[in-house]
């Protein structure tokens, strides 16, 4: 565990396990703020705040198991172009609501924060509460996001992707409330969509193999030059169009579709990976969706369903040349098509071989 004066002695198993990965800790006396982090290069920075510095023992631990919960569900990861203090106000609010820290008086919660539509805003995800939050009154946040910072570099991504599974790894606990009170509807709102949390490891897995096969630019710019002449096969097409990664998703139901959601979602996170593209298949095959447009993706996966023909949607939906990462059990009802000629990940549900390539258990 990283030393420090200021860091209470005995922590929560938790807290041990995000203190462990922190490779520096800075008396940086952030003005009205607890605590905050700062990726750079790959490492981690935990920053301590006045509030934090002037807190007792208990409060400090207190703090440090929202800032795990801050880290844990990668609200600074998933504030992206927003603003950071209203952010924060709506991420407070989520890590109160589902009991991470105590719940101080003065703390941000869901019943506190005006909603657009009139009322307070319900208890929901992030983002969805960003959305509706109507202009804020001044209330004490954390200051943890507002103050945290992340150089954006590979090393950095990867880093807090590790430590976020990490901590959902070891200490579920902290999490057995997700999903369940926030996917509630109790106020009526019908916004029922739950926090969450970073990728399981088989995501990240296929996401760091991706980046390792497709980082070299020159590489995927030579597979362009001589694969542009190839007319895709599918509809819809513009020639010349390239996705950096073609996922077939098998819809017969083998693979959980919030973990492919949460597949498609660590994609369209990655900047080198966000123009990937998706067929949905079962007999038939669905227009390609980028892999961006969730509400079309979800639509295409609940439209499909019946059978398999895994042969088939490997001739008629891989692209020469470009990586392709199936999303299935195995099971086909035709076979499998030939090896491709670029990489081919096997994401496979259940205990089925997969035909060639690289195979990833999907958990
Ligand atoms: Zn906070």
């Amino acid at each position: 565990m990283t030393e420090h004066k200021l860091l209470p002695k005995v922590v929560p198993p938790a807290v041990a396990t995000f203190l462990g990965f922190c490779d520096e800790v800075v008396n940086a006396k952030l003005p009205g703020a607890r605590l905050a982090t700062a990726l750079v290069n790959g490492r981690l920075v935990l920053l301590l705040g006045e509030c934090y510095i002037e807190a007792d023992e208990e409060q400090r631990i207190d703090d440090l198991k929202h800032e795990v919960g801050h880290f844990m569900l990668g609200h600074l990861t998933r504030c992206g172009e927003r603003n950071r203090h209203n952010f924060n106000l709506v991420c407070d609010a989520s890590l109160s609501h589902q009991g991470i820290n105590k719940v101080l008086e003065t703390d941000v919660t869901f019943a506190k924060l005006p909603c657009k539509n009139g009322g307070t805003v319900p208890p929901c995800p992030p983002e969805a509460a960003y959305e509706l939050l109507d202009t804020p009154p001044p209330l004490i946040v954390c200051g943890s996001l507002t103050h945290s910072s992340d150089d954006g570099t590979a090393a950095s991504q990867a880093k807090a992707a590790i430590v976020g599974a990490m901590l959902i790894a070891k200490h579920p606990e902290l999490l057995k409330s997700l999903g369940v009170h926030l996917g509630g509807t109790e106020n009526g709102s019908g916004r029922a969509v739950p926090e969450i949390p970073p990728p399981p490891p088989w995501i990240r897995k296929v996401i760091e193999y991706l980046l390792k096969t497709t980082r070299s630019t020159d590489r995927r710019r030579s597979w362009r030059r001589e694969h542009r002449a190839l007319p895709d096969m599918l509809p819809g097409l513009s020639r010349g169009y390239t996705p950096v990664c073609r996922v077939l998703f098998d819809a017969s139901g083998s693979i959980d579709k919030e973990l492919a959601a949460q597949f498609f979602g660590a994609l369209a996170g990655t900047p080198e990976l966000r123009d990937s593209d998706v067929v949905v298949f079962d007999t038939t095959l669905s227009e390609l969706i980028p892999v961006k447009e969730t509400e079309k993706l979800a639509k295409a996966i609940a439209d499909k369903g019946g059978g398999t023909s895994i042969k088939k949607a490997g001739l008629e939906g891989r692209i020469s040349g470009i990586p392709t990462v199936w999303l299935t059990d195995a099971c086909s009802g035709d076979g499998f098509a030939p090896p491709h000629d670029a990489v081919e990940v096997w994401c496979v549900s259940g205990s089925a071989p997969h035909p060639h390539g690289v195979r990833v258990q999907v958990d």
